[in-house]
C-alpha cells in the first residue's frame, strides 16, 4: 500500500497565529487539494494528522472540526481529491498526551490502522514538530515552506534526512517521482 501523511495548517490550509477555530477560516492553499488528486490518482493513500489543541483549550469544539473537516472533504472531493482519514490530537500543550506532536503517537495509530509500515513513508508538514514525530516513527520528514516553514526552516535543526519543497505541489512531484510505478 502506498500512503502519504499530512500536516493540515500551513500544508493543505492556510495557517493562522490565532488559530484556525471555523470553517469559515479554513481556506486551501492554492495548488494544495490539486496535488492531493494527484497522490490518489498514482494510488496513495492520503491521510491527515493534526495537532488540534484549540479543542483542548476551549476555542472551538469538536462540531466546529468536524465542520471544518467536512470543508476540506467537500473542497477535495470537487477537484477529484480524496482524504481517506484525519487523525487529530484534541489535548492542550501541557496535557502530556501521546498524541501531541512531537511525539509519534497519530504516526503509530495510523501505521497500526492501515497495517503499514511507515519506512520510507513520506510525512509533509510545515513545523519542527512535524518532522520530529515523522522521524520518531521511522517516516522520511518532509517540510513544506508554506505555513510556519520558512521559519522553520531558517530558525530550526531539521531531523536529519529531512526533504525541503516550496509547497505541498513540489512535495507531490518528489513523491511521484520517488515511488516505484509497481509498488502497491
Ligand atoms: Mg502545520
Ligand atoms: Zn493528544
Amino acid at each position: 500500500m502506498k500512503l502519504v501523511i499530512l500536516d493540515r495548517d500551513g500544508v493543505i490550509n492556510y495557517d493562522s497565529d490565532h488559530f484556525v477555530k471555523s470553517a469559515a477560516e479554513w481556506k486551501a492553499i492554492p495548488g494544495s487539494l490539486e496535488a492531493i488528486a494527484r497522490m490518489n490518482q498514482a494510488g496513495f493513500k492520503v491521510v491527515v494528522a493534526t495537532n488540534q489543541s484549540g479543542i483542548g483549550r476551549g476555542l472551538f469544539d469538536m462540531d466546529t472540526l468536524n465542520a471544518m473537516h467536512e470543508k476540506m472533504h467537500r473542497a477535495a472531493q470537487a477537484v477529484g481529491a480524496r482524504i481517506d482519514a484525519i487523525f487529530y490530537c484534541p489535548h492542550a500543550a501541557d496535557s502530556n498526551c501521546e498524541c501531541r506532536k512531537p511525539k509519534p503517537g497519530m504516526f503509530r495509530r495510523i501505521a497500526s490502522c492501515f497495517n503499514i509500515d511507515l519506512h520510507g513513508v513520506f510525512a509533509i508538514g510545515d513545523s519542527l514538530r512535524d518532522l520530529q514525530a515523522a522521524a520518531a516513527a521511522g517516516a522520511t520528514p518532509v517540510l513544506v515552506l508554506t505555513g510556519k516553514g520558512q521559519d522553520t526552516r531558517d530558525n530550526e535543526t531539521l531531523p536529519e534526512s529531512t526533504l525541503v519543497f516550496d509547497s505541498l505541489a513540489h512535495a507531490v512531484d518528489h513523491v511521484l517521482a520517488n515511488t516505484p510505478r509497481t509498488s502497491k
